[in-house]
């Protein structure tokens, strides 16, 4: 497998690539014009990208497919160089917002949901991507190119916002430098200048890990699947909490660095007859007091095979509820995407079988 062009800051890029303005144009054409090969890099010249490509490739992924849901959610397969596969999702958040007359006040709000691992070691027990096991960590460049991809596919400018989550295939801290680097090459002033508030990395609980990353003072944030209140629920849902509990979470979370002006975002993943009792939403309250927190209840999406089961609308409100009347703020995740495997390691299961 060669090494991408995404792999490396501009810094880094400027020792690889001599003289360096050609280095500065090719940012540009990496970042600024989203080139997919030396081919699209119209005024480098064809010696030095014939050099360049002897060791290097510049999108070191492609998308092999993709679908559309009719409320702007898209969802992309990628095949990487050695032919696995990872999945990135384009979400709108917001619809273009307009005037009277007609004209754009405000441009539609995306969100990039990335995968960091082909797999993943976590094993939970409702996940998709956990049932095919660990096949690889992604490099900086393969997560870097998932964003580039995507911005590309959907014409939207260097210099427009976008958020990304680190949501998708994979646990992004089981990754750890190379999530380091991919968050710092998105914060390149002259490349896709997305800020840490911008990129929010969720994860599982690797406490130990939550503090490394704290400690690497990138300024993202953090969102933690906590799923369960009790550990004895968790270490069912997620294995891996035996090493890692409740408390050792939540610990970490209070160290960690966060901006004074935002929360740290609780993902509480609902499942019928399991945690989406008021009992629960009671014991949630209790845990999270004294940290800036805000909840997310996620609709379990079920998938064949699996035991767990949806939630009732009903159960899921008053769950909701009560955090709100206890002080907590508390959205419910609608299910963007729901007509299209929205949630991670559908699509490439369902691409699998049907290739099978
Ligand atoms: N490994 C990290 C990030 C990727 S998982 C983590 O676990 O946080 C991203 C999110 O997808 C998690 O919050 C997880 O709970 C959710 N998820 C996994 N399987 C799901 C399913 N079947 N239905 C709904 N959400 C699911
Ligand atoms: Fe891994 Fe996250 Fe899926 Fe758990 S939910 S198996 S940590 S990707």
């Amino acid at each position: 497998m060669k090494s991408s062009l995404l792999d490396f800051t501009q810094k880094e890029l400027l020792t690889q690539i001599k003289p360096s303005f050609r280095a500065k144009q090719i940012f540009g054409w990496l970042y600024h014009n989203y080139a997919e090969n030396f081919d699209d890099m119209k005024n480098i010249p064809k010696l030095l990208k014939d050099e360049l490509g002897e060791k290097f490739v510049v999108n070191p992924l492609k998308i092999i497919k993709k679908e559309e849901s009719n409320d702007g959610t898209i969802k992309y397969l990628f095949e990487l160089q050695d032919g696995k596969t990872v999945e990135s999702v384009w979400l709108k958040m917001k619809d273009t917002q307009l005037d009277d007359n007609g004209d754009v006040i405000q441009e539609a709000k995306y969100t990039i949901c990335v995968s960091t691992q082909v797999g993943c070691k976590i094993g939970c027990a409702f996940c998709l991507t956990a049932k095919g096991g660990f096949t690889r960590d992604l490099t900086a460049g393969e997560i870097v190119g998932q964003v580039v991809a995507l911005k590309r596919d959907n014409d939207h400018k260097h210099n427009r916002m976008i958020n990304i989550v680190y949501m998708g295939m994979g646990e992004p801290l089981d990754n750890l430098n190379n999530l380091a680097k991919a968050i710092e090459i998105f914060k390149e002033e002259e490349g896709l200048c997305i800020s840490g508030k911008r990129q929010t990395v969720s994860t599982s609980g690797l406490s130990n890990k939550i503090d490394r990353l704290g400690e690497m003072d990138l300024g993202v944030h953090i969102a933690i699947s906590l799923h369960a209140v009790d550990d004895e629920l968790r270490t069912e849902l997620i294995p891996m909490n035996k090493a890692h509990n409740i408390s050792s979470i939540i610990e970490a979370v209070k160290r960690f660095p966060i901006d004074t002006r935002k929360r740290v975002m609780f993902e509480y993943l609902v499942i019928k007859n399991k945690n989406d009792d008021i009992a629960s939403a009671k014991k949630l309250v209790k845990l999270l007091s004294g940290i800036k927190a805000k909840v997310n209840l996620i609709y379990f999406n079920p998938y064949p095979g699996t035991e767990y089961k949806r939630p009732e609308k009903a159960d899921m409100v008053a769950f909701q509820e009560y955090l709100v009347n206890h002080g907590l703020l508390c959205t419910i995740r609608d299910s963007k995407g729901i007509d299209i495997s929205a949630a991670c390691g559908q699509l490439k299961e369902k691409t699998q079988s049907e290739l099978e």
